[in-house]
């Protein structure tokens, strides 16, 4: 499928009104990393570091992660790689951790939530990030932050863990950026001053759809029922957007979504300008991408909201349709 889209997998994805949107990959694995050159990404913008805790019958080691790390970043070649820390419980339980018996998993004790309670392994992952580093940036994202002091106290976890290291004699990452995951909507509706605080924010949309509509995402009975589409997704994504532009914070949509051309390229037309995907959606969201006005597109949006319609599916795909 690469191949199909090879001649433009340099090209940038600029739409027919002139705007650039960043196509970024998603990744986890050692395995994933040659993609990056193939799939013409310009980054990672999501590296789901749980993956390799999970591949594993027991806890890694502090210097076999480091080491891991530090090859991605050497595949990476200079290319920024969005490090999510560890994003366990809920459907990621790893074999060697006892199994805590939730009534509702997706909805428990999960992914920073572990990460701040039981700040061990945390910390351990955060030094073995600063040590890969070893004086290129690093960039390092929060999972699953609910509301404003958990993005803090993560953050507090990490300067504890630079002002050791820097102790211990380690060389520190040239810049670090530091970032939180959007999954939650409690997060949209958190104080202007969160936006300001957060460098860069992700839209985990999997799991920001699951809770929005209250549909497990990994039940398709109930996940089908509520198109991505929906008028009212789009306006919480929407004033996602809104209020990142207010303050200048930088915005991506990661999630499978990102990855479906008529999806991204409606999140794009309501703001969105970094999305992040797997390899192999690159090259078809690119070519959907290059072919269309956002302009026009989001005019055809904003009628189909203005009429009441439940998604803007139907109108998007009808003017898609006469396009071509
Ligand atoms: C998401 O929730 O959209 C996401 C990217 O994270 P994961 O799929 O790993 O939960
Ligand atoms: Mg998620």
């Amino acid at each position: 499928a690469q191949e199909r889209f090879a001649s433009i997998r340099d090209k940038p994805a600029t739409t027919l009104c002139g705007t650039t949107i960043g196509m970024h990959m998603n990744a986890g694995l050692m395995a994933d990393l040659p993609s990056l050159a193939g799939s013409g990404a310009e980054g990672v913008g999501l590296f789901r570091t749980e993956l390799q805790f999970l591949v594993r019958n027991q806890m890694p080691k502090r210097s076999e992660l480091s080491a891991l790390y530090s090859k991605v970043l050497d595949s990476a070649n200079g290319k920024r790689v969005v490090f999510r820390t560890l994003d366990i419980g809920s459907d990621k339980v790893l074999p060697y951790m006892k199994p805590n018996d939730e009534p509702n998993p997706a909805l428990g004790w999960r992914a920073i939530r572990v990460g701040l309670d039981k700040p061990g392994v945390m910390r351990m992952q955060l030094q073995a990030l600063l040590r890969a580093a070893n004086g290129r940036p690093l960039t390092v994202m929060f999972p699953f932050v609910a509301q404003f002091d958990e993005f803090r106290a993560a953050r507090a976890e990490l300067d504890k863990t630079i002002a050791r290291e820097q102790k211990l004699g380690h060389i520190l990452p040239s810049k670090i950026e530091v970032g939180a995951m959007l999954e939650t909507p409690s997060l949209a509706f958190a104080p202007r001053k969160f936006f300001e605080e957060v460098e860069f924010l992700s839209i985990g949309g999997n799991d920001l759809k699951q809770f929005f509509f209250a549909a497990d995402r990994e039940n398709e009975r109930v996940r089908r029922r509520y198109d991505t589409l929906n008028v009212s997704f789009l306006n919480l994504i929407e004033q996602i957007v809104d209020r990142c532009n207010e303050v200048g914070t930088s915005l991506s949509f990661c999630g499978e979504d990102a990855g479906r051309p008529i999806e991204a390229m409606c999140f794009a037309a309501i703001g969105i300008r970094n999305l992040s995907m797997r390899p192999a959606s690159i090259g078809p969201v690119k070519s959907l991408l290059r072919r269309v006005d956002l302009q026009e597109l989001r005019k055809v949006i904003d009628a189909s909201r203005d009429s009441g319609d439940q998604s803007v599916r139907p109108a998007v795909t009808d003017w898609l349709r006469a396009q071509s």
